[in-house]
């Protein structure tokens, strides 16, 4: 049978993806959940209809998520999560051997119990000793630990629903208490090319938080417009600048030494949106 999944990525605009099998699709608490396995781009995990990962494109967003941040820190050894269920932040992040613990603080556990079953490529390190899964909110999760992580990764869902909160001043304040004296945030901030109002807003409130504040992209083909921003914020190290030099060799399909560099050059339309 023909089966399509249709995820409308703006109003006007949709994505098709020829579906060979469907794997799960329940409502959890949270949201609807599915997990398929499509002929493009293997299984994926869609959420409330929108696509969050899939198998053939994942490693994109995944190594750049945490390798700018964990490379740019010069001894991250306690990270936090928020979000990220599907436990591919989690396999990149303990490709660093200086990390000690990771915690995931991730809302739903139907997210991370499906795609243990279903995507292990992706979630193979959630029972990594190194790594504790908590389930719960990360706006509360955040703001009941102080001065503890050296670097806070944002992998959420986009900012409606229980996500809404983790995009805003307010909670990057809560961040900014939450991490070490020279502690690094990131966040995945959205397409500059379909929204770019949430993307300039969400960097000006970082900057009003944070001493500072860079924006990068990545090509991600499964997220709308495949154009994707990634906003950090940090107290010391400036991800631009830091020297690589002498930083270790992990295998990775997308993040290199020098695309670290290169992806803050940013196209006039997208740097119009930092100033
Ligand atoms: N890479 C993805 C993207 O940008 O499409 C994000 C993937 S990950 C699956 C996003 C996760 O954030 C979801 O599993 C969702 O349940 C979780 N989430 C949403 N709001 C949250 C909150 N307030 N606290 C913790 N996790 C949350």
């Amino acid at each position: 049978m023909d089966l399509w999944l249709r995820e409308g990525q703006i109003e006007d605009a949709a994505m098709t993806y020829k579906i060979k099998e469907t794997l799960v699709t329940k409502k959890t608490k949270y949201q609807e959940l599915a997990i398929v396995d499509t002929y493009a781009l293997g299984r994926m995990l869609v959420l409330d209809g929108i696509v969050q990962t899939t198998v053939k494109d994942e490693y994109v967003y995944h190594e750049m998520i945490t390798h700018i941040p964990l490379f740019t820190h010069p001894n991250p050894q306690k990270v936090l999560i928020v979000g990220g269920g599907d436990g591919g932040t989690v396999r990149e992040v303990l490709k660093h051997e200086t990390v000690e613990k990771v915690v995931l603080c991730e809302i739903d556990e139907q997210v991370v119990y499906e795609c243990k079953k279903y995507l292990p490529e992706i979630s193979c390190e959630l029972n990594n000793p190194k790594c504790e899964v908590f389930i719960g909110d990360g706006i509360k999760y955040v703001h009941q630990h102080r001065n503890e992580f050296d670097v806070i990764i944002v992998d959420s869902t986009d900012p409606f629903g229980a996500a809404e909160g983790l995009f805003g001043g307010s909670f990057y304040k809560e961040i900014y208490n939450c991490l070490t004296e020279d502690g690094i945030f990131i966040a995945q901030t959205e397409t500059p090319f379909y929204l770019p109002e949430v993307v300039k807003q969400v960097y000006k409130d970082a900057k009003g938080i944070f001493p500072i504040t860079r924006l990068f992209m990545a090509g991600i083909p499964t997220y709308p417009s495949g154009f994707w921003s990634f906003t950090i914020g940090s107290k010391k190290y400036d991800p631009k600048e830091v020297d690589l030099s002498s930083t270790s060799n992990i295998n990775t399909k997308y993040y290199t030494k020098e695309l670290h560099k290169a992806c803050f050059v940013l196209p006039k339309f997208v740097e119009d949106l930092t100033r």
